[in-house]
C-alpha cells in the first residue's frame, strides 16, 4: 500500500461534475471524513432537465444522505406502474406502488422534476466545496500528485479524481481518447405542460405505452398533479449534432404517433407548440472502464446506457455509496478502485443490457432485483456509517 495515501482521509479528492452523481459522491465522501473538492463547469448550480424516475434503490441513497423529504414532498407517489398496449390500451402489467413500493422494496417511488433531485443531493454537499466555473481542460497522472489544469488557465493538484463529468467526460477522453458515446438509433420526444391543458382527459399516475419499436411514457411531476408529463421514444436513423437535445416540432411527433391509442394521441396534441424538445439517447458499449490506480470514473462518465429503464441517476448514486464504501474498507486508493469496480460490473453490465433490450415490465416481471437492490448493504464492505 502506499504509505503517503495509507490514511486516504487526508488526501485530497477532487470531483469533476456537480450533477447527480459528482454531487452524490462528494456528500457521502464528506460524511466518511474526506476532504473533497468539486470542480463543475457551470458558473452556478442551475437544476434543468425534465422528468425522472426516483426509483426505491436510488430513495434508499437519498435516505441514507436524510435528503429524501424534499423530492417527497415536491413529487408524486404513483399509486401504480402500468404497462399497456400502445394501440389497444390493454395492460399488459401493473405493477402496484404507493405503499406497496416501501413493503415489497423498502422505499418509495417518486416521480419528480430531475432540478429537484440535483437541488436534494446539492443540499448535502459541505458548503463552499464546489468550485464553480472549473472547466476541466486537462489532467496530468504522471507525478508523485494528480494536476488538473482547467480551461480558466488554473491548475489544482489532488491526490485522487473521480470523474462524474457525464456523458461526453474529458477525464474519460483523456484516459482512452476521444471516443465519442455511441447514438443508440434512438429519440426522445419530452414536454411538460399544466393539468388543465389536458382539457378533461383523465391520466392515470404513471404509464408506459408499448408498441414494437415505440413507446410513450407519461406521469405527474408532483404531488398535486398540476404537472403532466410525456416522453416519447421511437427510432432515428442519425443524428448529427454533439448536442443531446434540440427544439422540436410537436407535429413530428404527433404524426409519428398517430396510430397509438386515442388517449395518447389526445396527450401529444395537447403539447404546446414551443416546450417540446428532441432527445437523442447515446450510450456507451458495456465493456466499462473504470479508470486507473488513483482515477475513477462513475455515472454516464463510465457506462451512459438508454434511459429505458429509467436508472441512469440510480446508477450513479449506487455507484457513488459502493465507491464510498470501498474506500472506507480499503483505506488505499488503488484497492478501493478495484474492489469498487468488481462490485458494480455484474449489476451495470444487467441494467445496461436490459436497458437496452426495452423489455423490463413489458409483461409479467418480478422488479426486485432492480428497485430492491440496497447499495447501502450490498456484498461490500464495511458499512458506511449513518
Ligand atoms: P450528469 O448528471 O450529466 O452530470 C455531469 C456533470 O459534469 C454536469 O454538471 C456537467 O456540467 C459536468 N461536467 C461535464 N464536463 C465537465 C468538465 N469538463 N469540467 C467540469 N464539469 C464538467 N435516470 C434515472 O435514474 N431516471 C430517469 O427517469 C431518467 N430519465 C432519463 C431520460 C432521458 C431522456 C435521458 C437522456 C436520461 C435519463 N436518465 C434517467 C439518466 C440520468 O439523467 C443520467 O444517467 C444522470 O444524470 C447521470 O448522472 P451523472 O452525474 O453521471 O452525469
Amino acid at each position: 500500500m502506499n504509505s503517503k495515501h495509507d490514511t486516504c482521509g487526508g488526501a485530497r479528492v477532487a470531483v469533476i461534475g456537480a450533477g447527480i452523481g459528482g454531487a452524490a459522491v462528494a456528500a457521502l465522501m464528506q460524511r466518511a471524513g474526506y476532504k473533497v473538492t468539486v470542480y463543475e463547469q457551470y458558473e452556478r448550480f442551475a437544476p434543468a432537465g425534465g422528468g425522472i424516475h426516483l426509483s426505491p434503490n436510488l430513495m434508499r441513497v437519498l435516505r441514507h444522505l436524510d435528503v429524501h423529504r424534499h423530492v417527497l414532498l415536491k413529487g408524486q407517489e404513483p399509486c401504480a406502474f402500468l404497462n399497456r398496449d400502445g394501440t389497444s390500451g390493454e395492460m399488459l402489467f401493473a405493477l402496484s406502488l404507493g405503499e406497496s413500493a416501501h413493503r415489497q422494496f423498502g422505499a418509495p417511488f417518486v416521480a419528480v422534476r430531475r432540478g429537484e433531485l440535483h437541488t436534494a443531493l446539492m443540499s448535502a454537499v459541505t458548503p463552499g466545496s464546489v468550485r464553480w466555473a472549473k472547466r476541466l481542460a486537462g489532467i496530468d497522472w504522471g507525478g508523485e500528485t494528480i494536476v488538473l489544469g482547467f480551461d480558466d488557465g488554473s491548475r489544482v493538484e489532488c491526490d485522487a479524481v473521480i470523474a462524474a463529468d457525464g456523458l461526453r467526460s474529458s477525464v474519460r477522453g483523456a484516459l482512452r481518447g476521444r471516443e465519442q458515446p455511441v447514438f443508440s438509433g434512438q429519440v426522445a420526444f419530452r414536454g411538460s405542460y399544466p393539468r388543465e391543458d389536458l382539457r378533461g382527459l383523465a391520466v392515470d399516475d404513471l404509464t408506459k405505452w408499448w408498441d414494437a419499436e415505440r413507446f410513450v411514457l407519461s406521469y405527474w411531476l408532483d404531488r398535486a398533479r398540476r404537472d403532466f408529463y410525456f416522453a416519447a421514444m421511437m427510432p432515428q436513423a442519425s443524428w448529427s449534432t454533439e448536442a443531446s437535445s434540440m427544439p422540436a416540432d410537436p407535429d413530428e411527433m404527433r404524426h409519428a404517433f398517430r396510430d397509438f391509442h386515442p388517449d395518447v394521441k389526445r396527450m401529444l396534441a395537447h403539447a404546446p407548440r414551443a416546450g417540446v424538445a428532441k432527445w437523442a439517447l447515446f450510450e456507451r458499449p458495456p465493456h466499462f472502464e473504470f479508470g486507473t490506480s488513483r482515477i475513477v470514473l462513475i455515472g454516464d462518465a463510465c457506462h451512459p446506457m438508454r434511459p429505458f429503464m429509467s436508472q441512469g441517476a440510480a446508477m450513479a448514486l449506487e455507484d457513488a455509496v459502493m465507491l464510498t464504501r470501498a474506500l472506507v474498507g480499503a483505506g488505499d486508493f488503488e484497492p478501493a478502485f478495484r474492489s469498487f469496480a468488481q462490485a458494480r460490473r455484474k449489476r451495470l453490465t444487467q441494467v445496461h443490457r436490459v436497458s437496452a433490450a426495452n423489455t423490463f415490465m413489458r409483461g409479467e416481471t418480478d422488479a426486485r432485483w432492480v428497485f430492491g437492490y440496497d447499495a447501502l448493504g450490498a456484498q461490500a464492505s464495511p458499512r458506511l456509517p449513518a
